[in-house]
C-alpha cells in the first residue's frame, strides 16, 4: 500500500525534529505534527529557559564577589519583567530557527494536535494522514499530587511566564528541577524554601554529592526542609497561600512550586486505536529498537521514561531514523555513562556510577575525595567549598565514576564523559598534564585514596 509520509513523527521536540530531520536527509518522506511549540520541552518550558534564569541568578553571586576585585557597585535592582522579556525574545528566536530546520530538510510541518486513528493513520485538525512508521515523541508534562488545593499550586509550565517574582516561595520535591528552581528563585531575591519528603533531596545521585550540596546550600541561607511534605493548600484573604504539612506545621508564601516528576504526555493520542501498550509506570513500553507493541508504531524520549534528558532524546531520534532509513550507520543508544548536570547554585556534574551503585554492583572501590576553595573565592569572604570525588574500581584500575559539586560543574563533566566511555584508568587520569591554574586539573592530581 501507497503510504502518505514514510514516517509521520508526533510532537516537534528534542526526539522529535532530531528523527525527523536525519530521516528526511536520508531520502524519507516525512511529517511532523506539532500541538503546542517548535523544540518542544527543552527549548520553551525546560533547558533553555531555565539555563538563561539560572544565568540571571547567578550574577547575584558575581557582585558579591566584585568587592574582593576592587569594584565598588551601587546598589543594584533585579527586574523580572526584563529578564522573562529577554527569555522570551530569545526562545522566539530559537522557535524559528527549529521551524526553518525542518522546513529547509524537507519535513512537511502541520501545525495541531495528532490523533491517532490506526496503526498506520494520524488524525491533525481533521485531516487523516497515513504514513509506514509512526514516531511518537510526544514528551511529558509536570505531576503534581492529587492533593486538596493543588490548582492553587504552579510548575516549572508556568514559573517561566510568571508575572512577577514571588516574594516567599516554597519548593516542593527533591528532584533536579526543584533544586534548580529553588536556586533561580532565591538568586533572584525570593525567600525560598524546599521541602523533600525524604530525609535528603536529589535521591540516585552520590551520596558525597548530595551531602555537600545540602551543606553549601544551608551555608548560602537557603531554607531546606527535609521529611516535609505538603498535606493541603489554602488560599488566604490577602492572596498568599497557606500549606499545611503532614506533620501539622503551616507555611504561607505567595507562590508553591510543585517539581514533583512528569508523566508521559498521552492525551488524547488515541493509543486505544492501537496495540500499544504502557509498561507498570504508565510510559510506553518500547523494545530496544524504540518499537512498542503495535509493530508500525515506535517511541522515544521522555514519553519512553527512560532517561528523561534532552541529549539521550536526541541519540534516540536518531537512532531511529538510522535504522528505518539509513541501517548501514545504525548503532544502539549507549545508556552507560551519560554525563549529566543540575544547574544548581553551585551546580553539580556527574558522570557514571556513584559510590553507592559501584558497590552495589560488586565492584571493590578506591574513593579519591577532594574539597577545596576555589581560586577565585580566595579574595572574597565566600567560604564555598568545591567538591571532586573519582570512584575507581580497586582491581582493574578503571575510573568508573566521576562526581563534581562546584562552579562550572557540568562544562567540566562533559570531557571526562569521554574519558569514561573510552574506558580511562585511574593511572591515565594521573598521567593527564593538568591545566593551571584551574578547578579542573584536580580530576587528574587526586593522588591519596580517601577510602
Ligand atoms: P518534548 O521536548 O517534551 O517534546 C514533545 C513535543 O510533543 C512537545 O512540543 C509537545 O507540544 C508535542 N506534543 C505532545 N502531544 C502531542 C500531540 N498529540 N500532537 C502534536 N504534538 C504533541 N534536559 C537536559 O538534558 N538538560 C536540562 O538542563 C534540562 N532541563 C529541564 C528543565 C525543565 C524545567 C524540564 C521540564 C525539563 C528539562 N530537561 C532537561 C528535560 C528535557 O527537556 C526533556 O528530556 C526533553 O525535552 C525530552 O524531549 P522529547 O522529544 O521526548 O519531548
Ligand atoms: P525528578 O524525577 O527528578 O524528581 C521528582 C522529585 O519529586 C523527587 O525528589 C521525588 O521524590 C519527588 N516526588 C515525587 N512524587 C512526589 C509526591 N507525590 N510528593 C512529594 N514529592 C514527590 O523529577 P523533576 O520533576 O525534578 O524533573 C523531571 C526530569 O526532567 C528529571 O528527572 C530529569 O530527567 C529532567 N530534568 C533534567 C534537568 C537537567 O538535566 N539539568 C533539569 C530538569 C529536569 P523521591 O526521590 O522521594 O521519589
Amino acid at each position: 500500500m501507497a503510504y502518505d509520509f514514510d514516517l509521520f513523527v508526533i510532537g516537534a521536540g528534542s526526539g522529535g525534529v532530531r528523527a525527523a530531520r536525519f530521516a528526511a536527509g536520508f531520502g524519507a518522506k516525512v511529517a511532523v505534527a506539532e500541538s503546542r511549540y517548535l523544540g518542544g520541552t527543552c527549548v520553551n518550558v525546560g533547558c533553555v529557559p531555565k539555563k538563561l534564569l539560572v544565568y540571571g541568578a547567578h550574577v547575584a553571586d558575581e557582585l558579591e564577589q566584585a568587592a574582593g576585585f576592587g569594584w565598588t557597585l551601587e546598589e543594584g535592582h533585579f527586574d523580572w519583567g526584563t529578564l522573562i522579556a529577554n527569555k522570551n525574545r530569545e526562545i522566539e528566536r530559537l522557535n524559528g530557527i527549529y521551524r526553518n530546520l525542518l522546513v529547509n530538510s524537507g519535513v512537511t510541518l502541520l501545525q495541531g494536535h495528532a490523533r491517532i486513528t490506526g496503526a498506520n493513520e494520524v488524525e491533525v485538525e481533521g485531516q487523516r494522514y497515513t504514513a509506514a512508521t509512526i514516531l511518537i515523541a510526544t514528551g511529558g508534562w509536570p505531576q503534581v499530587p492529587d492533593i486538596p488545593g493543588k490548582e492553587l499550586a504552579i510548575t516549572s509550565n508556568e514559573a517561566f511566564y510568571l508575572k512577577a517574582l514571588p516574594r516567599r516561595v516554597l519548593v516542593v520535591g527533591g528532584g533536579y528541577i526543584a533544586v534548580e528552581f529553588a536556586g533561580i528563585f532565591q538568586g533572584l531575591g525570593a525567600a525560598t524554601t524546599l521541602l523533600y519528603r525524604g530525609d535528603l533531596f536529589l535521591r540516585g545521585f552520590d551520596g558525597s554529592v548530595r551531602t555537600h550540596l545540602k551543606e553549601e546550600l544551608e551555608k548560602r541561607g537557603k531554607d531546606l526542609q527535609f521529611n516535609a511534605d505538603i498535606q493541603r493548600i489554602d488560599k488566604l484573604d490577602d492572596g498568599s497561600l497557606k500549606a499545611t504539612l503532614k506533620d501539622g506545621r503551616e507555611l504561607v508564601a505567595d507562590c508553591i512550586f510543585y517539581a514533583t516528576g512528569r508523566r508521559p504526555m498521552l492525551d488524547n493520542l488515541g493509543l486505544e486505536n492501537t496495540g500499544v501498550e504502557l509498561d507498570p509506570r504508565g510510559f510506553i513500553r518500547v523494545d530496544e529498537q524504540f518499537q512498542t507493541t503495535e509493530p508500525s508504531i515506535l517511541a522515544i524520549g521522555d514519553v519512553i521514561g527512560r532517561v528523561q534528558l534532552t541529549p539521550v532524546a536526541l541519540a534516540e531520534g536518531m537512532a531511529v531514523a538510522r535504522r528505518l532509513f539509513k541501517p548501514e550507520q545504525y548503532r544502539p543508544v549507549d545508556y552507560q555513562n551519560i554525563p549529566t548536570a543540575v544547574f544548581s547554585q553551585p551546580p553539580i556534574g556527574t558522570v557514571g556510577l556513584t559510590e553507592e551503585q559501584a558497590l552495589a554492583a560488586g565492584h571493590k572501590v578506591q574513593i579519591f575525595e577532594s574539597r577545596f576553595r576555589a581560586m577565585k573565592l580566595t579574595l572574597t569572604d565566600i567560604q564555598e567549598k568545591t567538591l571532586m570525588k573519582l570512584v575507581v574500581d580497586a582491581e582493574t584500575d578503571k575510573v568508573l565514576g566521576c562526581h563534581m559539586v562546584g562552579p562550572d560543574a557540568g562544562e567540566i563533566i562533559q570531557g571526562l564523559g569521554i574519558a569514561l566511555k573510552a574506558g580511562a584508568t585511574k593511572q591515565q587520569f594521573d598521567e593527564t598534564i593538568g591545566v593551571h591554574p584551574t578547578a579542573a586539573e584536580e580530576f587528574v592530581t587526586m593522588r591519596s585514596v580517601t577510602r
